[in-house]
């Protein structure tokens, strides 16, 4: 596995040249284009890393993995209620459905579902933002996982199309706190920083059942989430990434991708900061594509 990393990282690298990282958060727009890691986790609990692995990251949307995955837990079938499981075709802060579908958001992993499954959760536990780096530290098993405050500001100061979801889903009644505070705890999410390596032990819950005391280790909702990644997780490209790459996977505008094999046995996530015009990171999914297909799917 290590050399297969080492020949994935040099023939994925030179691909983030056609892309940029994510412009419209400032904090994101400074990242160093040239970064790249992958990281391979087994559930035998072998680990296997190539380029800056170790070093932390925005994880932005791939916190809506992990905080759907507590919401299952926590909140339980009334969530779907408030949220459907629907690819929404659209880019993912694109607000014209919640208007024609009258507040109900086509699927978690788009802004307005992850804004509304972040006010679930804060409804049910208002020390939440605490809580949820706190299971991240868990699942990864690192104490050091922290809030990136530079990027949660930035954010904060350009998230007026998250804001106005944010009051859609209020005006439509499926808001029950302030839509300023869910925004910006929402954004606080996105902001958690994390390496490839942190975030590929972190996922292994959706592979197999993980010792330890974090609220998702056992694993009980993998399929479904599994499901709506494959569906959903890419954004408006999640069928060109499913046919192209065929793992389960969730992206974030931080240029990290986390996937999962669990036929194979293994958590994966890359991260190059360089961007599609999409929002998807270019090499991370060149080294994903090339993961899955040396490793078989
Ligand atoms: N915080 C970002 C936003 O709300 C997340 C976008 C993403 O990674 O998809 O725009």
């Amino acid at each position: 596995m290590q050399p297969l990393l080492e020949r994935i990282e040099d023939a994925a690298r030179p691909t983030a040249e056609d892309g940029l990282p994510a412009q419209y958060i400032p904090a994101l727009a400074r990242v160093d284009p040239k970064k790249f890691a992958l990281a391979v986790v087994t559930k035998e609990g072998a680990e296997y890393a190539a380029g800056d692995a170790d070093e932390p990251f925005s994880i932005q949307s791939i916190s809506k993995l992990f905080t759907l995955a507590l919401a299952m837990e926590w909140i339980g079938d009334s969530l779907w209620d408030r949220v459907k499981r629907e690819p929404s075709g659209m880019r993912f802060n694109s607000i014209i459905q919640l208007e024609t579908e009258n507040g109900v958001p086509r699927n978690p992993f788009i802004n307005a579902g992850a804004i509304v499954v972040t006010d679930a959760l804060l409804h049910t536990r208002p020390s939440i933002a605490v809580g949820f780096r706190n299971q991240m530290r868990l699942l990864s098993g690192d104490e050091s996982v922290r809030y990136d405050s530079e990027v949660h500001r930035s954010e904060i100061a350009t998230g007026d199309m998250n804001r106005a979801a944010a009051f859609l889903l209020k005006a439509k009644g499926n808001l029950t706190e302030d839509p300023i505070e869910a925004t910006n705890v929402y954004f606080q999410f996105c902001s958690l920083a994390m390496s490839a390596r942190q975030l590929a032990r972190a996922a292994l819950f959706l592979v197999a059942p993980q010792p330890g005391d974090a609220a998702l280790a056992k694993g009980t909702h993998a399929l479904r989430l599994r499901a709506i990644m494959r569906t959903c997780g890419l954004y408006d490209q999640s069928g060109e990434f499913a046919f192209r790459v065929g793992l389960p996977a969730k992206s974030g505008v931080g240029g990290g991708i986390v996937a999962v094999n669990p036929a194979k046995g293994y958590a994966a996530c890359a991260w190059s900061p360089p961007l599609d015009k999409f929002g998807n990171s270019i090499a991370a999914t060149e080294a994903l594509a090339l993961l899955a297909a040396e490793t078989g799917v």
